[in-house]
């Protein structure tokens, strides 16, 4: 008899500043996820790209998710450090033929609506002694997947014209490959996750069926937004959680996320907010809303 895996679930944060409030729903929905499936839960920091990454805010978020309680059943992973990981990966992806290097500049690529105009996909072997970045070559594809809050998902994949980087010029490997990479090391069997990157999952299937692994399911929250409609985000100055406040939070938390947790929760433990959510998750009960 075939067992089911246990279902593995994770926060990936890229740590480009403290956790701001609409980061700790997505956080305790994907643990609320895991835990009231008797699962496990991960953390993942997806530092790849220090140019963006103040260097206190790795350390922000983690002191962050201990306030409020979010322990990971395993060890944090560090994308920074599994370099050598994305590497083998990339070069499998390079001899297969599913990636290429590319040498266009954003401009050319602008000018020529994401067309190559050095035909890269073709030629990926031809330009060795200038400065190339490596692509994923995507297939043209109407892609059909599930969302398991959303529900049927329909995207259109373009060829060429969408093909995610992989590794930048700078010598940087990209999230759309760690994530993946990573994620199929890490046996994650559910990702929970914001809405913002609805749009990258189906370009994320054919990353997983390349490198010959089955995909997770996928759950996206809608984003939350301030009173302005705009997503809550650093660049948007979204306020850091107060960490002497970790009840209120994740009271406000669930809130956002329509469970309905009962006033009495406010004036007891965090260990009792957390117990309490598990036992209550609905996720049917978050709103479809707010994207
Ligand atoms: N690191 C990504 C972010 O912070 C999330 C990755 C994922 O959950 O797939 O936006």
């Amino acid at each position: 008899m075939i067992t089911p895996r246990q279902y593995r679930g994770r926060f990936a944060p890229s740590p480009t500043g403290p956790l701001h409030f609409g980061s700790l729903v997505t956080a305790l929905a994907s643990y609320l996820e895991a835990k009231s499936h008797n699962g496990q839960w991960l953390i993942r920091i997806e530092d790849l790209d220090p140019l963006r990454e103040p260097p206190e805010a790795t350390g922000q978020i983690l002191n962050t998710l201990d306030a409020h309680g979010l322990f990971p059943d395993e060890p944090v992973v560090f994308q920074s450090r599994r370099h050598s990981v994305y590497q083998a990966a990339t070069e499998q992806l390079l001899s297969n033929g599913f990636a290429y290097r590319c040498t266009c500049s954003r401009k050319q690529l602008e000018a020529h609506r994401g067309k190559h105009p050095l035909r890269c996909r073709e030629h990926s072997r031809k330009y060795f002694d200038q400065p190339f970045a490596i692509r994923f070559a995507l297939r043209d594809e109407v892609c059909h997947w599930q969302d398991q809050l959303l529900g049927p998902q329909t995207h259109i994949v373009r060829a060429e014209i969408d093909d995610p980087v992989i590794l930048r010029k700078e010598g940087f490997f990209a999230y759309q490959l760690a994530v993946e990479v990573d994620d199929i090391e890490q046996g994650i069997t559910d990702v929970v996750r914001g809405s913002d990157l609805l749009d990258m999952t189906a370009q994320q299937l054919q990353v997983y069926r390349a490198l010959g692994a089955t995909p997770p399911r996928w759950l996206h929250i809608p984003v939350i937004v301030n009173e302005h409609g705009q997503k809550l985000s650093k660049q948007n100055h979204a306020p850091a959680l107060d960490n002497l406040n970790p009840v209120q939070n994740l009271f406000s938390a669930l809130v956002a996320l329509n469970q309905q947790p009962p006033q009495f929760l406010l004036s007891g433990s965090l260990e009792d907010l957390l117990e309490w959510g598990r036992i209550h998750w609905n996720r049917g009960a978050v709103h479809l809303t707010s994207r």
